[in-house]
């Protein structure tokens, strides 16, 4: 299933967002017609079982013009891989780490997967990093590796927008990381069943239509049930949690010479059996 939140096309940013299904003709169920009392795509939605509810029905949808929103509402918290790629470390000039590299962007940063992103002001370098995304299905706290896949709602496309000058100005990732808007995310959420393997996906970022990355999730130095049995050694992970695992090589900043986003700039970042999403910097 994909599931997707949506608002009418013209709709505001706000609490209107409904859960949905996207369909294979682009066809889109809107659940709460179905569901009066489904909850948004958050926490509830996943700890009350509507992954399992939704996927009994079986609705073939309306063409709809439609606004999507980030596929999931109100996570706990939003953990990120730092040097999860063997040739991305490489580019960069860094060693491999021997841990996982952890850091957070706050919930400020949630996008949409067709929002602009606005450029900050308190720093330059703006950077693309196009991510595989991890959605947490449900509550665990010292997860084994065998179990890791069993707490996995899904996943989805992340670019973890990053402001190198702030990020690199100081040992702290956490400012160059969080600016508002930083993590446009979707275009929907992709269950579990549907990716068979997550470790053979190509991922692609293209700037204004020209590629910047083109790596596969095979390269990750950390695969997911080390990631989660990681992390989750001490830090529950919710249902909502999201991780994202890393970047592969192509970011901008190490580029000889570097390239860096500008205002009016377009980003999409996309992964295969997900999907794609485009980011106009504004
Ligand atoms: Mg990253």
């Amino acid at each position: 299933m994909k599931l997707i939140r949506f608002c009418a096309e013209n709709g505001e940013k706000s609490e209107s967002f409904k859960p949905g299904l996207l369909k294979e003709d682009g066809k889109i169920v809107d659940l709460t017609t179905i569901f009066p009392d489904i909850p948004d795509i958050s926490r509830k939605f996943f700890s009350q079982g509507w992954v399992e509810k939704t996927a009994e029905i079986d609705e073939t949808g309306k063409k709809m013009d439609v606004h999507l929103g980030c596929p999931v509402a109100d996570p706990s918290k939003i953990i990120c891989l730092g040097k999860n790629y063997k040739e991305h470390a490489k580019e960069g000039g860094f060693d491999v780490p021997e841990k996982p590299l952890l850091f957070c962007k706050t919930l400020n940063t949630l996008n949409g997967p067709f929002d602009s992103v606005e450029m900050p002001r308190s720093s330059g370098q703006i950077d693309w990093e196009v991510e595989l995304a991890i959605v947490i299905g449900k509550q665990g706290r010292r997860i084994s590796r065998e179990q890791a896949y069993d707490y996995i709602a899904g996943y989805t496309v992340m670019n973890d927008v990053s402001a190198r000058e702030a990020q690199f100005a100081f040992s702290q990732w956490f400012r160059g990381k969080s600016f508002d808007g930083f993590a446009p995310m979707g275009p929907c959420l992709v269950t579990s069943d549907e990716i068979k393997n997550p470790h053979d996906l190509r991922l692609t970022a293209r700037v204004n239509g020209k590629t910047m990355q083109d790596g596969n999730t095979n390269d990750m130095i950390f695969q997911i049930p080390a990631i989660i049995e990681n992390i989750s050694e001490d830090i529950t992970l919710e249902p909502g949690d999201i991780i994202a695992t890393g970047t592969p090589s192509g970011v901008g900043i190490f580029r000889d010479p570097p390239i860096v986003i500008k205002a009016g700039d377009t980003v999409e970042c996309e992964i295969e059996d997900i999907g794609k999403i485009v980011n106009k910097f504004v």
